[in-house]
């Protein structure tokens, strides 16, 4: 069997672009691994309304949060408040469906339990997937690889490993007394090393994990012992509990002879969150759109696919590279530092800036302004100057 386009993954990202694809009448597959769409969940389901604009999803809300509580590795809490909705939380496996049921509305196919195990280019791409335990082979003109983290399409056809890949702990919890509008955050070498941990509030649960460059289990495990987090998750008791992987890094390429990679596949992950729904769909939207040139040009040439790098390049490229700059900054930061960073920020002048300006899709809009101040400067400016 041919196909004009194959998408590989039931993500998000690969729904949003077999969707932007069959609704101009072109022959799509989807090929996914699990046989449920959605499941396992292997995220917090923060992200912010402006992913609504990509897809139709508003009915996945379960709660809106309008700002944070940050604490220091000594429990000094900053309360940012931005006073009006800055993020939502979503039903994430309620998202993954309709973004992909909308896709399969305008005339997509999907195979469920179909784990794609080889691709190769031979003038069309042929792609082997085990499904029932049978290898099963589909053709196509062109190769979407949204397979997320462990890509298989991206290491067939040796793009780039992610510069740097942190594992997450995530456990859904009811009887957590929090105020529902804001997330809770805990920085520090206790809290999770090279990352940070949270409590978010959805509608009747919470979910409490972490990411960090080191032992995920064993700080989600901390986070209940540890003095600055306990008291809050004194009575919280588990009602799932998930495990994950965040990659981060710019890719310099995301395209090749009849092939693209969009998502966590090409490391489309904000690397100051881990958050990486709005930059996978960013991308999404530009890969889809690509794969429609292309397809009507009957043109699946590098040459071609090279506008997608430029498209979601210009849109969020300097914000991901922005991030990694950030990121190295931050994982060089000691508990002492972090000590000094929180009382500088403590200062009502500053946190207005934070509420105003703080955008976790943009987060280095609000960077530059801070890293103006001359207390902040004076800190992290030996540390910029060691590492650029
Ligand atoms: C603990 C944790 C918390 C997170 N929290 C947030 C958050 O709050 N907000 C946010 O924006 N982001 C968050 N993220 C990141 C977010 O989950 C990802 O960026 C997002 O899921 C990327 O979407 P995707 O479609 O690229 O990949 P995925 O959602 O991973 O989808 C890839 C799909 O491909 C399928 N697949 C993989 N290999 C194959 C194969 N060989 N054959 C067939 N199918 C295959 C998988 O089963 C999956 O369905 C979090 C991540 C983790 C780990």
């Amino acid at each position: 069997m041919k196909y004009d386009a194959v998408v590989v993954g039931a993500g998000p990202i690969g729904g949003c672009a077999a969707g932007i694809i069959s609704k101009k009448g072109f022959k799509v597959l989807i090929l996914e691994e699990h046989s449920d769409i959605g499941r396992p969940v292997q995220c917090a389901g923060l992200v912010t309304p402006r992913v609504f604009e990509y897809v139709d999803t508003k009915k996945t809300v379960l709660n809106s949060v309008q700002g944070a509580n940050i604490y220091s590795p000594e429990g000094h809490r900053l309360r940012i408040d931005g006073k009006k909705t800055k993020a939502v939380v979503i039903d994430r496996a309620g998202f993954d469906k309709k973004i992909v049921m909308d896709a399969v509305d305008s005339g997509s196919e999907i195979l469920l339990g179909s784990k794609v195990i080889d691709v190769k280019r031979k003038n069309d791409i042929k792609i082997k997937f085990l499904k029932h335990g049978n290898v099963n082979e589909v053709k196509c003109s062109l190769l979407i690889g949204a397979d997320g983290v462990s890509s298989v399409v991206a290491k067939r056809f040796n793009f780039p490993p992610p510069e740097e890949v942190i594992s997450g702990f995530e456990s859904e919890m009811v009887n957590i007394d929090i105020d529902k509008k804001f997330i809770e955050i805990f920085v520090g070498k206790r809290a999770a090393p090279g990352f940070f941990s949270w409590v978010i509030p959805s509608d009747e649960t919470c979910r409490v994990g972490l990411c960090s460059t080191d032992k995920p289990f064993y700080y989600f495990r901390r986070m209940f012992k540890n003095i600055v987090s306990k008291e809050i998750l004194k009575n919280a008791k588990p009602i799932s509990y998930i495990a994950g992987a965040v990659p981060f890094g710019v890719a310099d390429k995301t395209y090749d002879d009849n092939v693209m990679i969009a998502g966590d596949a090409a490391s489309q992950v904000k690397p100051t969150s881990g958050g990486g729904i709005f930059t996978g769909l960013v991308s999404a939207k530009h890969c889809g759109n690509a794969a429609v040139k292309a397809l009507e040009k009957n043109d699946f040439s590098s040459k071609t696919l090279s506008e997608y790098q430029k498209l979601w390049y210009n849109e969020i490229g300097d914000e991901l590279k922005n991030g990694m700059r950030m990121r190295k900054i931050f994982k060089k930061l000691s508990d002492s530092d972090f000590e000094k960073i929180f009382s500088i920020l403590d200062d009502e002048e500053i946190l207005d800036l934070i509420s105003k300006h703080g955008d976790i899709d943009y987060p280095s809009n609000l960077a530059k302004i801070l890293v103006k101040k001359p207390k902040m400067l004076k800190l992290i400016g030996p540390l910029v100057k060691a590492l650029f």
